[in-house]
């Protein structure tokens, strides 16, 4: 289990070193902002819809290293998804990271799995699920920033 561990530390330490989809998309883009204060993260989602398809997801920020890995990740792990199946993901990335569902549910999250530990450090779960609620403000087109406090 250790080494299990190790190895998940390293996927979200090198996801926060070299993050996929780090830019912008153009101006006719879907966008939200997101702050956690309780640690500092930010995080800008920028989202392109065709139908009902998410053609192209992107983010820019800063914050800790869980939080930009969880947002590289998301970017990886929703493009050519639809609207509803990025929803369901999201239900089940959150049951996974507040430790309500530690086994069962969570067959369809694939690699997004590494982030399972943090629901050992409540505190963490905030920066695991900023990007993830930054993404529903884009999709649903809300101009407010998003906080998670
Ligand atoms: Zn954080």
């Amino acid at each position: 289990m250790a080494d299990l561990r190790d190895m998940y530390q390293e996927v979200i330490l090198e996801h926060a070193k070299s993050p996929r989809n780090y830019r912008t998309l153009a101006s006719s883009a879907r966008k939200a902002e997101g702050f956690n204060p309780l640690c500092g993260d930010r995080c800008t989602i920028y989202l392109d819809l065709k139908g009902d398809v998410i053609e192209d997801i992107a983010f820019q920020g800063n914050g800790c290293a869980i939080s930009r890995a969880s947002a590289s990740m998301l970017t990886q792990a929703l493009k050519g998804k639809t609207a509803a199946e990025a929803e369901k993901l999201f239900e089940s990335f959150h049951r996974m990271v507040t430790g309500q569902s530690p086994n069962g549910g969570r067959a369809s999250l694939g690699k997004l799995e590494v982030f399972a530990g943090v629901s050992e450090f409540p505190a963490r779960v905030k920066c695991a699920t900023l990007a993830w609620h930054t993404f529903e403000a884009a999709l649903h087109g809300e101009q407010e920033p998003v906080t998670t406090e």
